[in-house]
């Protein structure tokens, strides 16, 4: 008999009969005899709620504040769902983060997790109890509680599997897999049977919000089987996995498209050594991650410098950077929230030379103006208007014909 985690999203546990729906699900596998934990979202829209309940007092709400605000969002689920566990005869137990023993640092909103402690998870199975625990929330070594950021209950259920080392976590939500494309955005968008840790850690970290991109870091370090499913049907789904020589082998796998970033540029930045670091070392200080960097060519003794941030960190980006442009004597520092990154992902790249330019090809077949670009050895993104995301995500998925299944390699 196996030991499998479970986790089910916001829309998966969105009201009582959705919970019932789930619950029953968890109840069928519990009584074929698996050992169960259930790691669960706060309903879908509630945490939006709540922070927009955090925003009506304080237009930036105190960080510690905020996570316990928001971890009540996953205590009510975790508690329905073993009311309702228990009103069918099946012994559950819900446990808090300080109860699971997830561990943290004091980084609120964005909390790593530093380790788990299973001691009491595996007393509860031991006495043949489901355990439900609450997704998104850690507690930090003093006992603040914490969040890992938004979707972070995706790494909850990979980092509980993993320390569990459980046989399987299974990852329910809205959609029946891991697909080529948003299958909301590309209606061709195909069901992929496989993706590798690595392509899937591109895809997350570029936007296909599907799977929280930590999840899948821990998911691969620890090789922590996992599976991508429906949890209103009962379709296979798709597994995320070491890559395996009988898997695909097409220079791209999928497209991903990401509209929370915002672009800074910074213009006639003397070019002298230094000068980045005096721009760059304040935005770091602040722990705001920036992802793409592009610096032109200097003609005359300046250059333009142009980087992305998360678009809630435009704001504090510019007020960092516009008194140390004025001081290195830059010309404007401008901010723009209306772009998106397209890209597209593929271990088979690796080995295939033409890739970039059908990508730019079919971009300029639109009329897409790109605006960076950068790459790596499995993706290639390109920063274009905002306007134009969905369509680049239709454009590319034809352009690579990723909704034709390909050939297999043996
Ligand atoms: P949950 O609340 O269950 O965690 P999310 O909304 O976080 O669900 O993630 C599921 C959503 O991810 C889907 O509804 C889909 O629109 C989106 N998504 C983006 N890219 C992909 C992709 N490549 N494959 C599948 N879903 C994707
Ligand atoms: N409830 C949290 C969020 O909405 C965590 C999660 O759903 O994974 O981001
Ligand atoms: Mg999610």
């Amino acid at each position: 008999m196996a030991l499998i985690v479970q986790k089910y999203g916001g829309t998966s546990v969105a009201n009582a009969d959705l919970i019932a729906n789930v619950a029953n699900r968890v109840i069928k596998a519990w009584r074929d005899g698996h050992k169960m934990v259930v790691v669960l979202s706060a309903m879908a829209g509630e945490t939006d709620r709540l922070i927009g309940l955090g925003k009506e007092l304080a237009e930036d709400p105190d960080p510690r504040e905020l996570d316990v605000l928001l971890a009540t969002g996953e205590q009510v689920t975790v508690s329905l769902f073993s009311i309702f566990l228990r009103s069918q005869g099946v012994p559950a137990t819900s446990l808090l983060s300080h109860q699971a023993r997830i561990y943290t640092d004091r980084a609120y909103g964005r909390a790593r997790i530093l380790g788990i402690d299973t001691a009491r998870i595996k007393e509860e199975l031991k006495k043949n109890r489901v355990v439900t625990v609450a997704g998104f929330q850690g507690v930090d070594e003093v006992g603040n509680i914490t969040t890992l950021g938004r979707g972070g209950s995706d790494t909850t259920a990979v980092a509980m599997a993993a320390a569990l080392k459980a046989d399987l976590c299974e990852i329910y939500t809205d959609v029946d897999g891991v697909y080529t494309a948003d299958p909301r955005i590309c209606p061709k968008a195909r069901k992929l049977e496989q993706i590798t840790y690595d392509e899937m850690l591109e895809m997350a970290s570029l936007g296909a919000k599907v799977l929280e991109i930590r999840s899948v870091g821990f998911a691969r370090r620890y090789e922590v089987p996992l599976v991508v499913r429906s949890s209103f049907t009962e379709a296979p789904g798709t597994l995320v996995t070491v890559e395996d020589e009988e898997m695909e082998i097409v220079p791209v796998s999928g497209v991903a498209l990401d509209r929370n970033d915002a672009r800074v540029t910074i213009t006639r930045v003397p070019d002298r050594p230094g000068i980045a670091v005096r721009l760059f070392r304040p935005v770091a200080d602040a722990n705001i991650v920036v992802d793409m960097i592009i610096q032109n060519t200097s003609i005359d003794g300046h250059t333009d410098l142009t980087f992305t941030v998360p678009q809630g960190d435009l704001k504090k980006t510019m007020e960092l950077i516009r008194p140390v442009a004025a001081e290195v004597g830059a010309q404007q520092v401008v901010g723009d929230k209306n772009i998106a990154k397209i890209s597209i992902v593929g271990v088979g790249m690796k080995n295939n030379a033409g890739v970039a330019a059908r990508m730019f090809e079919a971009l300029s077949g639109e009329n897409i103006n790109i605006l960076m670009i950068s790459t790596s050895e499995i993706k290639i993104s390109c920063v274009i208007e905002d306007k134009y995301g969905e369509l680049a995500v239709r454009v590319l998925h034809d352009a690579f014909d990723l909704g034709q299944p390909p050939p297999k390699k043996k």
